[in-house]
């Protein structure tokens, strides 16, 4: 490959395929948005900040080396990922979406999906001690909710946050006897999370298993229409050896 590799980055999938490609001897540049204040950064080139939406996003690749772009933001960053098919369209830039499968259910799980962070507020109002893991953005969903909230983020969170919050900033990978002694110490009654998907944060989901703690899951925005999707980083990888740019 002789030109270089933009990866839209912010999660460890993001920071493998930049590894895997800089293993490789290819150009790679990871995009962060910038969000937390001390992030982990892949090897090989970084930039930080946003593009300023697809127009923008398409106007920088127009001035640039970039061959080819593996997007692999959060399942829950959508307007990077349909900002990104947009700006391969103008450009004729070959895209990949980079995802990680999400996360199933099994025996003894009780698990409820929903389709919004609004919808999981609803869905725990009736509970005395809330889990909340869905990350420091749209916790202001969960300020209604009248229950105790033990709530986990990377940075601290900024109001508003729930009435009754107990703030815990921790970064993952977790375990589960981690997770299971935080949820006895709160006496959490129900977790909340997005269907991030993954090893890094899926510790809780087994923890409240075997608790016979409740989960509510919301669901993944939609990917736009016909965009290539790897699951994983070797099959990204064969997405970028295939195309042989
Ligand atoms: P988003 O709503 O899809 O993106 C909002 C804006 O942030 C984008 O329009 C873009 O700004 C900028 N942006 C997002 N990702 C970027 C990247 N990799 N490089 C450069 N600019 C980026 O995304 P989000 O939910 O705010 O997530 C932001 C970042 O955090 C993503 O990189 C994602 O992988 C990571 N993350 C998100 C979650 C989550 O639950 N959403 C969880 C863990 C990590 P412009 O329009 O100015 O280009």
């Amino acid at each position: 490959m002789t030109g270089r590799v933009l990866v839209l980055g912010g999660t460890g999938e993001a920071r493998r395929m930049a590894a895997a490609l800089v293993d490789r001897g290819v150009d790679v540049l990871s995009s962060l948005a910038g969000r937390v204040a001390d992030p982990l950064l892949p090897p090989g080139e970084v930039r930080i900040g946003g593009f300023g939406g697809a127009e923008g996003l398409a106007g920088w690749l127009a001035e640039g080396p970039v061959r080819a772009i593996v997007d692999a933001t959060h399942p829950f960053a959508a307007g990077m990922t349909a900002a990104a098919v947009e700006a391969a369209a103008i450009t004729g830039i070959p895209l990949l979406r980079l995802q990680r499968p999400g996360w199933t259910a099994g025996p003894g799980d009780d698990w409820r999906w929903v389709d919004s962070l609004d919808e999981a507020a609803a869905a725990v109002a009736g509970f005395g001690s809330v889990f909340v893991t869905t990350g420091r953005q749209g916790l202001a969903a969960f300020a209604g909710v009248p229950g105790q909230c033990l709530v986990r983020s990377v940075d601290p969170p900024e109001p508003p946050l729930p009435r009754r919050a107990t703030v815990v900033l921790a970064r993952g990978p977790f375990d589960v006897a981690g997770e299971r002694a935080l949820m006895r110490a709160h006496g959490v009654e129900v977790v909340v999370t997005k269907d991030s998907g993954g090893s890094m944060t899926a510790a809780k989901l087994t923890a409240a298993r075997e608790l016979g703690v409740p989960v509510v899951l919301v669901r993944r925005p939609p990917l736009p229409p016909g965009i290539p999707v790897a699951a994983t980083v070797d099959a990204a990888l064969e997405w970028i050896r295939s195309r042989a740019i």
